[in-house]
């Protein structure tokens, strides 16, 4: 009975959770950032290789 993701025994450790901002499952605990949109920093984290999501996508 090994099917599937052993590694599964280290899921308790809780590293992200809902960022209150961009609503993604990304806010940082221990960093106290969120990863999507770099909360609680004013300025929104973005750069051109990731557009998902964050702002509308961009039209040429
Ligand atoms: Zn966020």
């Amino acid at each position: 009975m090994s099917k599937g993701t052993p590694s599964f025994g280290k899921h308790n450790k809780i590293t992200h959770i809902r960022c209150r901002r961009c609503g993604r499952h990304s806010y940082h605990i221990r960093k106290k950032r969120c990863a999507a949109c770099g909360y609680p920093n004013p300025k929104l984290r973005d750069y051109n290789w990731s557009w998902k999501g964050l702002k509308n996508e961009r039209k040429k």
